[in-house]
């Protein structure tokens, strides 16, 4: 696919997202993606970075972006709890893109036990502050992000283009995309995925943390039994630039 350069100001929209999640087509919604990459990426160049959580998600935005450009870099932020399954899947995706993804994980001392006595300190530590690490270390001024506004109670009032910290620009390009269009579009491309998928998640995090469910809410096994179920670790609703 070519692609015409053009130069214009990115700025957060507000726009009729649950509209649009249900008159655009897939093949609407994944240009839509692709045009908001490109449009960042003419703006910001190399301080463009995609966040890779190592889910479905964010491995449909991570092709969508490698197919605006291979220069895009990204990167993982693991934790001492993810899946053995992840934290081999994340070995394979970084020798798939060798040089063009970083790890960012806390080694901070923290209780065994505090994902199930303080679920939103150990998200704190394990999640947000590598994050803010991450988009620090980069120099990154626009991150891209494969959350979507179906995927449960949580991510219903985001936008595409978000300005939640000031100077950084959060683009969720694939906002708009049903579940079922994640799988079209990764099944379509031959995109490999976690295979975490197979034995029947749908919303991937730390082994302690995530459970098979089969509800109608995709997130419903995150953090099951607790306060935090269906919730978030923080990455989306906490300042990311912070003052260290
Ligand atoms: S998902 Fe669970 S184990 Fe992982 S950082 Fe959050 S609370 Fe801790």
């Amino acid at each position: 696919m070519q692609w015409g350069i053009v130069r214009m100001t990115i700025a957060a929209t507000q726009e009729n997202v649950g509209e649009l999640v249900k008159t655009l087509n897939f093949a609407e919604k994944v240009d839509r993606s692709l045009r908001l990459i490109e449009r960042a990426y003419c703006e910001y160049g190399a301080r463009l970075v995609v966040a890779n959580s190592l889910g479905k998600d964010s491995s449909a935005v991570w092709h969508l972006a490698r197919r605006v450009s291979d220069g895009i870099k990204g990167f993982i932020v693991t934790t001492r709890f993810k899946p053995q399954a992840t934290k081999q899947f994340m070995l394979e995706e970084l020798e798939r893109y060798p040089g063009r993804l970083k790890v960012y994980e806390s080694t901070a001392e923290i209780s065994d036990e505090l994902y199930r006595t303080d679920p939103n300190r150990c998200c704190d530590v394990l999640k947000v502050e590598p994050t803010r690490r991450a988009i620090e270390e980069m120099n990154v001024a626009c991150w891209v992000t494969g959350l979507r506004c179906t995927e449960g109670r949580t991510r219903t009032d985001f936008q595409e283009i978000e300005e939640r910290d000031e100077g950084l620009i959060k683009l969720n390009p694939i906002l708009l995309w049903h579940e079922r269009e994640v799988w079209q579009y990764l099944a379509l491309h031959r995109v490999p995925v976690n295979p975490l998928y197979g034995a029947g998640y749908r919303s991937l995090g730390c082994e302690p943390c995530s459970s098979i469910t089969n509800g109608p809410d995709e997130r419903s096994g995150r953090w099951l039994g607790t306060s935090k179920c269906g919730g978030e670790c923080g990455i989306h609703t906490r300042p990311l630039k912070v003052n260290r």
